[in-house]
């Protein structure tokens, strides 16, 4: 069982071996110019993606829906979903996002107003600073608390599932609050709603996701399939992405200020926090110049696998360099943080004004 609401990491092949999520890997040749995180692995299983490639391939409408939940601040690892949502939005997508503040309140006890002012000043004004333009006519933000079109839906939806079905998914109890059980229903909701009639119809839908919500995903796939004759649903399509690590090594965390970048740092406190992250470097200089380092082990290595958005062909130099020996942690280091420095002197600029416009957006 996977709780989407735990801490406890997941490993991705589990996913695969058990769980029946199939490796992207097999696929990726298929995908006309794939982004950065598909082409390193890091986006690394999916379900049923060939009906999205089939949709892009023929020009067809698809949909993409991914929520966040406005329960703490956004750190760098987060940076990835808004990555891939601008990569869906330049192939044509019409993306959904979902605030999830009936989650929040559910299971983190957070009230709607509390909910309503984390995702405005952190979420919204990151994803404009990341540079998702949230104006566009294809993009739609709002709280679930206030979608009535979704919660309908999730209403008659919730008709059709029932407590022994959500206790084996979810592991939920006698002792789960009625609200915390609603939750999932609303995020099935959240995922079909773009099907209905009144939002277009029917179409191949996306949902990317972190592998701890992948209970999640197939419920919807169920509930897709039970409601197929009324509502036309086809089942929705997700993908998988592995999580950065923290920069001390394990889990990287809103709640472990140590173990992360936030995107509200400033450029200052983001170049420290990575001159002070592991490496995969060796003990003494000599170690390291015959035996080299170990590049997947080293939190340097993967803030540039996940972050450096350029060719593969400047990352595999550092790959190999360090490898043989020949590139130094030191001055691997020295590059990053300067790398780290300037993306975060540009985003905090960008923030200022992104706060300003993020008001607007649930308004608008
Ligand atoms: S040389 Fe760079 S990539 Fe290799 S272990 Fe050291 S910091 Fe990491």
């Amino acid at each position: 069982m996977i709780d989407p609401w735990g801490s406890a990491s997941l490993e991705y092949q589990e996913l695969i071996e058990k769980f029946g999520v199939k490796p992207f890997s097999e696929i990726l040749d298929d995908v006309p110019d794939p982004s950065w995180l598909m082409r390193r692995g890091i986006v690394f299983g999916h379900r049923d993606y060939e009906r999205i490639l089939e949709a892009v391939r023929k020009g067809e409408d698809f949909a993409v829906v991914t929520g966040m939940m406005p329960s703490g601040k956004m750190h760098i690892g987060h940076k990835m979903i808004v990555d891939q949502l601008r990569w869906y939005d330049s192939i044509g997508a019409e993306i959904f996002i979902p605030i999830a503040d009936m989650e929040a309140y559910s299971a983190r006890g957070i009230d709607f107003e509390t909910s309503r002012r984390i995702a405005v000043e952190e979420y919204i004004a990151n994803y404009i600073a990341l540079g998702l333009d949230l104006s566009k006519k294809n993009i739609h933000v709002y709280l679930q608390s206030e979608n009535l079109m979704v919660e309908d839906l999730a209403y008659i939806l919730a008709g059709k599932v029932n407590f022994n079905e959500l206790r084996a998914i979810y592991g939920f109890t006698g002792s789960t609050s009625m609200a915390h059980m609603y939750a999932p229903i609303i995020q099935v909701s959240d995922i079909l709603h773009p099907q209905l009639e009144e939002m277009g119809g029917p179409r191949p839908t996306l949902v990317p996701v972190g592998p701890d919500q992948d209970p999640h995903i197939r419920l919807t796939r169920d509930m897709a399939a039970r409601f197929r004759e009324k509502f036309g649903f086809i089942q929705p399509s997700s993908t998988y992405h592995r999580f950065m690590r923290g920069l001390t090594g394990g889990k990287m965390s809103s709640s472990k200020p140590k173990s992360a970048i936030f995107l509200s740092d400033t450029p200052e406190e983001a170049e420290a926090k990575i001159r002070n992250a592991k490496t995969g470097g060796r003990e003494t200089l000599k170690e390291q110049r015959e035996l080299g380092g170990v590049p997947e082990d080293c939190i340097i290595y993967e803030t540039l696998l996940y972050h450096m958005s350029g060719r593969d062909d400047d990352l595999e130099e550092i790959y190999d360099s360090c490898r043989n020996g020949t590139l130094m942690c030191g001055e691997c280091k020295n590059n990053t943080a300067e790398f780290v420095r300037k993306f975060f002197e540009e985003l905090s600029e960008k923030r200022e004004k992104a706060l300003r416009v993020a008001k607007g957006v649930l308004e608008g």
